[in-house]
């Protein structure tokens, strides 16, 4: 028997939070973006239950060859654009749509030889300071682009730092908004602006092409502001275990490294058979929820690497084998969002999706 862990890659759950962006943006093309290897949930198994976005946008070749892989025959677009010269004969070959963020690759694309018609997204930095041509740079750039013989169809595109709350006293698209409209006002061109948090917080925008991401996996991109609940988002994905070994604490006794837990008074813990090696983050905080059959405990003591505690007072019927969940949904589907877990230990969903580790077996449903 293998070690009880599973990741559970929820289909049908995958399909329902791609509708949700559809409904959320009517007029716009939805491209999926499974850059990290799919959130961390592997390309081979979201591809069915994407098939019906209008494209898909991933950062490297490795990633797109494997979408070609998979029969996809629609828009794939890489969002960093190609990283050596090189790149552009298998963008050509394969048939890539790329953005183009900086001097350099403009260089790298009047130079290719052979005759093509990219479709390229020319990109603003209109304020994340990442990506991006200055908005005082880009009409010259954009000039220049499409003189080109080897463009064949432009898109504006812009990403924001902050559509996920407010800053600086307002919503926090409205500075970047202002900027890239006055821009590219009277340029002809398609425009993709919005991520998961602007398609669900800034529905007016309707840009042309939108980029949902993190949505798509079932976590909430502006959580504590907003719940899954609240969105009408799925959990996508389950990491699910199982208890190992029941303790009887006595009052007083600790549990795990460091001793970091002490039972205040006699109490049943369950061990579960997860921890850091499997990606559950070992600074997680003693409190932090977790489901044991289908019902709310929390984590106790300190995450080492192959277990963790939880606690049992509550829950007299849970024994060796009852059904632990990370996050995710229980079998009975009781649910604990992501978002939630990824709180305990300070920081988002994004990141503990995508850091669940090789040794954990993951299987579709
Ligand atoms: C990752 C990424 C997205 C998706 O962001 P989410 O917050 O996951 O929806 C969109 N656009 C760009 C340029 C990205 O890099």
């Amino acid at each position: 028997m293998p070690r009880p862990i599973t990741a559970v890659i929820h289909s049908q759950s995958l399909q329902h939070n791609l509708n949700v962006a559809r409904t959320k943006m009517p007029n716009s093309q939805v491209y999926a973006v499974v850059k990290a290897n799919a959130y961390g949930h592997g390309i081979e198994r979201v591809y069915q239950a994407f098939k019906s976005a209008d494209g898909f946008a991933l950062l490297d070749l490795a990633e797109a060859k494997r979408i070609r892989a998979l029969g996809w025959t629609g828009p794939v677009l890489l969002l960093e654009g190609i990283f050596s010269e090189q790149d552009l004969f298998d963008c050509h070959e394969l048939g890539l749509s790329f953005s183009i963020h900086s001097e350099y690759q403009l260089e790298w694309l009047a130079r290719f030889p052979l005759e093509a018609q990219f479709d390229v997204y020319l990109k603003m930095n209109s304020g994340m300071n990442r990506l991006g041509f200055r908005p005082e740079q880009y009409r010259q750039v954009w000039q220049q682009l499409s003189s080109l013989p080897q463009v064949q169809r432009l898109t504006h595109m812009m990403h924001f730092s902050d559509a996920d709350g407010e800053r600086f006293g307002r919503e926090g698209i409205a500075h970047q908004c202002q900027l890239f409209d006055a821009i590219i006002h009277d340029l002809p061109g398609a425009r993709s602006v919005s991520n998961s948090a602007a398609i669900l917080r800034h529905e007016q925008l309707q840009s042309d092409v939108i980029r949902s991401g993190i949505m798509l996996y079932g976590s909430s991109p502006d959580y504590p502001s907003h719940s899954i609940q609240d969105w009408d988002l799925q959990p996508a994905m389950s990491l699910r275990s199982e208890l190992i070994a029941i303790q009887q604490l006595k009052a007083g006794d600790s549990v795990g490294y460091g001793s970091k837990f002490i039972a205040e008074s006699d109490m049943r813990v369950g061990i579960v058979a997860c921890g850091y090696a499997d990606g559950y983050q070992r600074i997680t905080a003693t409190g932090t929820p977790i489901l044991v059959d289908g019902q709310r405990s929390s984590l106790v003591g300190r995450v080492s690497m192959d277990m963790l505690a939880v606690d049992l007072s509550h829950l007299p019927n849970a024994q060796v084998g009852s059904e632990v969940v990370l996050w995710g949904t229980s079998k009975q589907g009781a649910v604990l969002s992501i978002d939630e877990v990824a709180a305990g230990s300070g920081t988002i969903g994004y990141e503990l999706m995508c850091a669940v580790t090789a040794r954990v077996n993951f299987i579709q449903d």
